[in-house]
């Protein structure tokens, strides 16, 4: 019987898992770095205020800034632990969705500055955070099922024969043998691996893009109901959105208009430090249209924070965390890029880094054999869209690709 390793938990694991029990494909075993966490207390997502559910990345937008605590998923379910479920569309088969119930005071006001705000369409059941392990992940859990799950399992390097993957090393130096491996890791920690891994292909760790925002903060008139949705609306138009937060993680006093380039041209990379950690330099608005398509999206969601529809809900508008006002920025499209050049922000989207070339159509890593990625590093280039569906519908393919090679 074919026997696959599945290096990591998160959103693409857990897909890959199911796609290849689906196909019978052989003994699956999913190795996941964090523990399997209980149900969120809330499900009201981004949980970026758990920390337990978080590991931080060192990640540096711009150079010459400050390295950023970037927060991604840690243990079962990835970061469909901690996101905020919000999708574009349709869900994929087998993830659950529904509308926001009850859209707050922000969104109100956005949806009636422009009619392109919508409630958001949210991965949930019944008000409830469904993660992708959840979904697609636990039911395989069975005493029947060939798949396995191990926590608390550190994944090092691959080990090769010649050219061949044979297996995974973890960090306590143990060995986990397998016909076939798949990297699931996420965008920063797949190519890690690889590169700790001695492969020789080029462009491993190159091309890293993450969603730019500009954040407006409002200091709300009445406090949001602590009970109810953070993110609840969402705007798109041109290659931006527009996504209403009634209040903030853990602050009922703030909700926010954060939008987003989605089509995003400048690019990055991951690479090593002394000590084997990744590091991610983002290179943030290094294409200058970048910067003038995101200045532009944002001088239109100003112009409607400062239409009147926003002033009963808020008494303030600040271009930052620490109150600076908006008016900073509001006279002048230049004040507006040089906001965003001097605190440059974004979503927690990071794609793209072991992009065009690096695998096969099929997610085999080009010059080696039966090592395959299946996650968000894969994407040619960040999707201009919330990434979560894509990257389950793209692992499922990978998948269904690899079991029809092996055969
Ligand atoms: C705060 C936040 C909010 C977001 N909001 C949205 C949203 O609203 N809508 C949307 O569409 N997308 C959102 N996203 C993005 C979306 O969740 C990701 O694009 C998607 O989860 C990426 O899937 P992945 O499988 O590549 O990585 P992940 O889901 O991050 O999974 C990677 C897994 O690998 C494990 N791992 C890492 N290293 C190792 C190792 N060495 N050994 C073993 N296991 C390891 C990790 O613990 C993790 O479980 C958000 C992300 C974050 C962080």
């Amino acid at each position: 019987m074919t026997s696959w390793v599945v290096v990591g938990a998160g959103a693409a694991g857990c897909a890959v898992a199911a796609e290849l029990a689906s196909r019978h494909a052989g003994d699956v075993l999913v190795l996941e770095t964090g523990p399997d966490h209980p149900p969120a207390d809330h499900d009201h997502g981004p949980l970026v205020d758990r920390t337990e559910r978080l590991r931080f990345e060192r990640l540096r937008r711009r150079p010459g800034k400050p390295v950023e605590s970037y927060e991604q998923g840690w243990g079962v379910g990835g970061s469909s632990l901690v996101n905020a479920g919000l999708l574009d569309g349709a869900p994929p088969q087998g993830i659950p969705s529904e509308p926001v119930a009850r859209v707050g005071a922000v969104g109100r006001a956005l949806r009636g500055a422009t009619p392109a705000a919508v409630p958001a369409n949210v991965v949930r059941r019944a008000g409830r955070r469904v993660t992708a392990a959840d979904a697609l992940l636990r039911p395989l859990l069975t005493r029947q099922s060939r798949v396995e799950l191990r926590t608390g399992v550190r994944v090092h390097r691959v080990r090769f024969a010649g050219r061949r993957a044979i297996g995974v090393e973890t960090i306590e130096g143990e060995f986990v043998a397998a016909d076939h491996v798949v990297l699931c890791a996420g965008a920063i920690r797949s190519p890690a691996i690889l590169l700790r891994s001695g492969v020789d292909t080029p462009g491993v760790g190159a091309g890293a893009q993450d969603h730019p925002t500009a954040v407006l903060t409002l200091r709300l008139s009445s406090p949001a109901d602590p009970a109810g949705p953070i993110v609840s609306s969402l705007a798109r138009f041109d290659d931006s959105h527009v996504v209403a937060l009634e209040r903030l993680p853990g602050d009922e006093r703030h909700g926010a208009l954060v939008t987003a380039l989605l089509d995003v041209r400048s690019r990055g990379q991951v690479s090593l430090d002394h000590d084997g950690a990744p590091f991610v330099e983002l290179h943030q608005f290094d294409d200058r249209t970048d910067l003038e398509r995101l200045a532009r999206a944002a001088s239109k969601t100003i112009g409607w924070v400062t239409s009147g529809r926003f002033d009963a809900v808020a008494d303030a508008v600040a271009i930052d965390d620490r109150g600076t006002s908006l008016d900073m920025i509001a006279s002048t499209f230049s004040r507006i890029e040089q906001w965003l050049l001097e605190r440059p922000t974004g979503h927690r989207h990071i794609a793209a880094t072991c992009p065009d070339g690096v695998v096969t159509d099929g997610g085999v890593l080009r010059g080696y054999e039966r090592l395959a990625i299946a996650d968000a590093s894969i994407f040619a280039s960040v999707p201009p869209a919330n990434p979560y569906a894509l990257v389950i519908e793209q692992a499922r393919r990978v998948a269904a690709r690899l079991a029809v090679a092996a055969g």
